[in-house]
């Protein structure tokens, strides 16, 4: 049975109390405290799931964005996660701090894998401030570590960038699409509302070996697309949301061998948990919600995203 706790180092006490609010941006760190339609979020973290019978990856994760009412440590956050089966994670940059403090964190903890990138939304930023050249020179840089496996998150954003920001966003996916290619590192795609032109953008550039689309959001018809490619399809917790029929009928055109998961977090927490803080610990509530309409054996399919997932990243050792 899951217990109704959240994990001891996400629980809210006294003296862990700590103001929530801010912005949501990479460049305050914190996710906002209310939703995209302006509600205020319940901002404890969930209870923890039980834990899988085969660990498995957190393929995305910001573990330098603040959430919720505690601070947690990335050895906290990843010793919770490993408690319930999720033992290993990929810290993803989106800006110069985020990206910076990934490869920090690499070197903290050998349970993390990295990627580093300018995010479309963030891209357009750095570009407005005549810093872009600047900011690519070191995310090529910083991606040299060797625990630095992915370009990303990289790609499309259409839903939050309009008018200018949309040329800067083009230039700067096929920069990262170069940089990935030249440093032999796994690509991350993120594609909000523009699933068309990332895939015409990875055509027109030659996409590199190996390709995550994180928070995979397309339908069967991009699943295909994928499968054609061999690009993976990594699915979050938007997956279980009640509304998300159209992904559960694509995993079912997903090639097994290209699925992986994710929690994004602390973003697109699970359902019954949307709106509340997520973490690398929520990874059970995804999995399980994909045994389910996968119609799969759980333990075989955590067997399979591990195995998917060191074939995008490599191996953590
Ligand atoms: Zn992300």
């Amino acid at each position: 049975m899951c217990s109704a706790h959240p994990p001891a180092a996400y629980r809210w006490t006294d003296e862990a109390a700590d103001a929530p609010g801010g912005e949501d941006s990479a460049s305050s760190g914190r996710r906002a405290a209310t939703d995209e339609s302006g509600r205020r979020r319940r901002l404890e973290y969930p209870p923890a799931p039980e834990p899988l019978p085969v660990p498995v990856v957190d393929n995305h994760t910001h573990l330098n964005f603040r959430d919720g009412l505690v601070e947690v440590s990335v050895k906290d956050a990843l010793d919770a996660a490993t408690a319930v089966g999720v033992d290993r994670a990929v810290q993803v940059g989106c800006d110069l701090p985020s990206s910076r403090f990934t490869v920090e964190a690499l070197g903290a903890d050998a349970r993390l894998l990295g990627a580093v990138a300018l995010h479309p939304n963030d891209a357009p930023r750095y570009a407005a401030r005549g810093e872009l050249e600047a900011a690519y020179a070191e995310i090529e840089q910083l991606a040299g570590h060797p625990r630095v496996r992915a370009i990303g998150e990289t790609g499309l954003d259409y839903f939050r960038s309009k008018g200018d920001a949309l040329a800067v966003q083009h230039e700067s996916f096929r920069w990262h699409i170069d940089l990935a290619k030249r440093l032999g590192k796994t690509l991350q795609i993120h594609d909000r509302d523009a699933h068309d032109d990332v895939v015409r953008i990875l055509a027109e550039e030659g996409a590199p070996e190996r390709v995550v689309f994180h928070c995979f959001s397309g339908d069967e018809d991009l699943a295909r697309t994928c499968n054609e490619h061999g690009w993976f399809m990594s699915f979050a917790g938007t997956f279980t949301f009640k509304n998300a029929d159209s992904l559960r009928r694509a995993i079912a055109f997903a090639e097994p061998s290209r699925i992986l998961v994710e929690t994004d977090s602390p973003f697109l927490t699970p359902h019954p948990y949307r709106g509340r803080p997520n973490a690398s610990y929520m990874v059970p509530y995804t999995v399980r919600s994909m045994a389910e309409v996968l119609d799969a054996d759980l333990a075989e399919l955590c067997t399979r995203l591990s195995a998917n997932t060191e074939e995008a990243y490599g191996s953590w050792d």
